[in-house]
């Protein structure tokens, strides 16, 4: 039996043993267990158990139908079969897993559901004054260990998370329509009172219906697929409901809705008090995403008791001036009615698209975390303008020398960012920038100009790349283009031996060599500099905020210059790269070679142009990469594209172009083997390189003009631009052939068709975050920024804007804090583990 079937036996457990404790004194504190149990068989049926474990959830699933209706004695003698059952079931598996959810229970666990059936207002005073952040959800009114482990699943573990659990959309009930006066074709809210719950058989087939009436008029309720116990169970005749759904017209046009949701039917509880008829009645109500085994009333129970116990405790932080000019509300207050929203307010639909800025209490949720984020970004930045850094004062004598040996003259972007890195040099703040530019928009150049005027400021120079073969490259081209200039290079390698590591890392701290190449990590590790001026990063497509944090406090302040080819939207550089200046090469140099692209169903007679393609290119000198797809984990396969590669290759070789020489290189290869391939296609001792992804990062052969990418829907845009990038170097027209299998989603529809349309990467990274959303677009997790729990950039951009230049302000009037204790605090928390704020305190 499987891993989560023994899980679901466990939930099922739990209740039934907890109302048979103490010879079921306990029973009438279990609520809903009919639903309980059926939801969780449900589960365990979407499992595939085996069949005789099917009869047995079956029978346990209709055996607890009857629940509602029978009297104290039945209903024990019923949980007591069940507990049977499911042990019967447990056994089946063994009992590792039993001892497990036992241990995971600590004693005090166990001890709390007594406590609190006793006296939850004991329990409530001891948490007085603790963080809400460290407050179990289990706390909560209504929330047990069954209830508190299902939201810990879905990420709600504390008090805090809860409040943050915010509903997926909103349900106007302060005017339930008489059914007498329903609109078919929309989605309408009624209540009324089931009278008639029943099978009805037709000629055709047997369907379930539940009439409901209102005293003005009768809607039926159609299941065609159903479990008839469930549905007689919980849909008694004589029980009050509330809900909503399509309303359509049926037979003799009479007003109906298939299938309705259950979370959309609401039965209201006998009984029920006047303060949960204004949790669920006479107001907007919120309909939250439901968790396994928790319905909609109970869920909105539970946010109920959540907002009206611990809202209270959230933090107060937006200064008042800010909440004045930009009319936003008390965050605790906002939060409240994000939840449970009053009447003038406005509801929100929580798509990327829909705006937020018309209803009040929404806003103010997004403005607040967007502040807070910006808040952190300004307090950074702060930290390093208020550093004193190196005051260059470059001599020129080097970087003319260079610009005569250039054969072409630079573009008017690279002369306008290289004046921009120049002021920041020269400027005693140190320089924090990002220079963007797509592939082969002459980044290196910069680069190396910039190095020089470090040098010729009598200062030491870095370049770092994230791999050992772009450092080379680097290395290669400084070496060309500075030979003869007397100047002391040092190649940081891994292959360096101790001897050799000894004498450079001397030179580097002695002060005898003015440039080290070499890659982030050795470089990071453990050299010291005489006087390090410059720090050049070559980061590709990697958004690396905390290693850029680390660096810059290395010894005297250098400045620090982070190059990039993966361009970012507007937008998502205030939120990814805020704390930096960004100087944009946004100019190609001229001459540059066309690309064509093809997107081509992967057919034989595709796969055939493809070839020839490769033939005729590599007859006249040229050379071609062939790329496959790296599949992802879950898929057991990195295995399978390694597979691929390296049955291709030998294809390739022996079969397709018997004449050509092919390379293969994947990511398992030893760095050494990797080497020695890539070298062999720099050279061009190799025709072909069949590859995996791993020639995506940055390598430079100007004699390749051809990209063949397989499966290429598997492949996101920003890696197809990337990978496309690799050829168009040269003199020569290139060609990039996309192949897709016919089975591609509608996403890689779009990405290829951007790739066929434009070569300009800021349109294709504005079609990639459109396609994809910031969270993935950024990989919000490795990216080391805070995750909102509502805003959302794309949506919120306005927002993004005021509180950009909000938080800026009062950083700019404050560097401290000082006079915003609360803010202080918040900004802390929220970016604690992210970030340090060296002078704050
Ligand atoms: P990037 O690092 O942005 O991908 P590179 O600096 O490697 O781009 O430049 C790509 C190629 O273009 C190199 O061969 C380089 O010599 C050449 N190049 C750079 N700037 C110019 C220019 N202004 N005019 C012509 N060619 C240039
Ligand atoms: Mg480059």
């Amino acid at each position: 039996m499987s891993e989560p079937l023994i899980e679901v036996l466990d939930a099922l457990e739990k209740p039934l043993k907890f109302a048979s404790r103490k010879d079921f004194s306990n029973i009438g504190k279990v609520k809903a267990l009919d639903q309980l149990v059926y939801d969780l068989t449900l589960k365990a049926l979407s499992l595939q158990p085996s069949d005789v474990h099917k009869e047995e959830f079956l029978a346990l699933r209709d055996m607890f139908s009857h629940y509602e209706s029978l009297d104290t004695e039945s209903r024990k003698e019923l949980i007591e079969n069940s507990l049977a059952t499911v042990a019967k079931l447990r056994k089946d598996c063994g009992s590792s897993a039993i001892k497990q959810v036992d241990k995971s229970l600590s004693a005090s666990e166990r001890g709390d559901v007594k406590q609190r059936a006793v006296s939850p207002q004991a329990e409530k005073t001891t948490l007085k004054g603790r963080e809400i952040e460290q407050i179990p959800v289990k706390y909560v009114r209504g929330v047990g260990p069954r209830i508190a482990e299902v939201l810990r699943k879905k990420g709600v573990a504390s008090v805090y998370e809860a409040l943050f659990y915010f509903p997926r959309r909103y349900e106007d009930r302060r005017k339930i329509r008489n059914i007498s006066q329903l609109h078919p074709g929309e989605r309408e809210t009624i209540s009324g009172q089931i009278v008639v719950s029943d099978k009805v058989r037709t000629s055709r087939r047997s369907l379930y219906q539940v009439v409901i009436s209102d005293g003005t008029g009768t809607i039926k309720l159609v299941w065609f697929q159903f479990s008839e116990r469930y549905l007689r169970a919980t849909y008694k005749k004589g029980l009050s409901v509330i809900l909503s759904g399509e309303v359509t017209l049926g037979y003799r046009d009479e007003l109906q809705i298939i299938h309705p949701k259950p979370e959309d039917i609401e039965v209201i509880e006998e009984g029920e008090g006047l303060d949960e008829q204004n949790v669920h009645f006479n107001r907007i109500v919120p309909v939250y995403p439901l968790a396994e085994g928790i319905g909609q009333r109970r869920m909105r129970k539970i946010m109920k008791s959540v907002v009206d116990d611990y809202s209270q405790s959230l933090p107060n932080f937006i200064p008042e001036k800010i909440k004045s000019k930009r009319k936003v509300m008390e965050f605790a207050k906002a939060v409240v009615r994000v939840h449970f929203p009053d009447d003038q307010d406005q509801v929100v639909e929580f798509t990327d698209r829909g705006s937020v800025y018309e209803s009040l209490p929404h806003k103010t949720v997004s403005y607040c975390e967007l502040f807070l984020m910006q808040l952190g970004i300004a307090l950074k930045k702060r930290d390093v303008t208020q550093m004193k850094g190196i005051v260059f004062s470059p001599s020129g004598v080097l970087t003319k020398k260079l610009l005569s040996r250039f054969s072409f003259d630079l573009t008017s972007a690279q002369l306008r960012v290289i004046s921009e890195i120049e002021r920041d040099m020269r400027s005693e703040i140190p320089m924090n920038r990002m220079l963007q530019g797509d592939v082969g928009s002459g980044k290196t150049v910069v680069a190396l100009i910039s190095i020089l005027k470090a040098v010729e400021s009598g200062y030491q120079a870095v370049l770092m790349a994230p791999t050992e073969i772009l450092a080379e490259q680097h290395l290669v081209s400084i070496f060309n283009y500075l030979k003869g200039m007397r100047l002391h290079i040092v190649f940081l390698k891994s292959s360096l031996s101790k001897s050799e590591k000894g004498a450079y890392y001397k030179a580097l701290s002695n002060g005898q060599a003015q440039i080290a190449v070499g890659t982030h990590a050795l470089i990071q590790e453990k050299v010291d500099f005489k006087n390090l001026g410059l720090v050049v990063i070559d980061e590709q497509h990697r958004f690396g905020v905390m290693q850029r944090a680390e660096l810059i406090g290395k010894g005297n302040r250098p400045d620090v210059l982070v190059m990039t080819a993966t361009p970012i939207p507007r937008t998502l550089a205030l939120t990814v790269h805020g704390d930096l200046d960004v100087s944009v090469l946004d100019e190609l140099p001229p001459g540059r070679r066309e690309i064509r692209t093809k997107v081509y169903y992967d057919q034989k007679r595709a796969r055939e142009r493809a070839h020839s393609l490769v033939e005729r290119e590599i007859k006249k000198g040229r050379q071609a990469y062939v790329v496959y797809p790296m599949i992802e984990e879950s898929e057991n396969s990195d295995f399978k594209g390694l597979k691929d590669a390296t049955q291709m290759a030998e294809r390739f070789q022996n079969e397709i172009f018997p004449n050509f020489r092919v390379g293969l290189l994947h990511g398992r290869m030893k760095p050494e083997e990797k080497d020695i391939v890539m070298r062999k296609f720099i050279s061009n001792d190799l025709d072909i390189l069949v590859s995996t992804t791993v020639i995506e990062v940055g390598v430079d052969v100007p004699n390749a003009t051809v990209m063949v990418v397989e499966n290429a829907e598997r492949f996101g845009l920003t890696q197809l631009h990337q990978l496309r990038g690799r050829v168009g170097r040269g003199k020569h027209d290139s060609y990039c052939v996309l192949l897709s299998g016919f089975q591609r989603s509608e996403d890689a529809e779009r990405r290829l068709s951007v790739m066929e349309r434009t070569r300009d990467g800021f349109e294709i990274a504005e079609a990639d975050l459109a396609i994809r959303g910031p969270g993935d677009f950024l990989g919000t997790k490795q990216s080391g920024l805070p995750e909102f729990k509502f805003a959302n950039i794309m949506r919120d951009t306005k927002i993004l804007g005021e509180a950009r230049e909000d938080a800026f302000h009062v950083v700019k009037k404050d560097p401290r804090l000082s006079n915003y204790p609360e803010l202080l605090k918040e900004v802390s928390r929220k970016w604690k583990n992210l970030l340090e704020f060296a002078s704050i305190s």
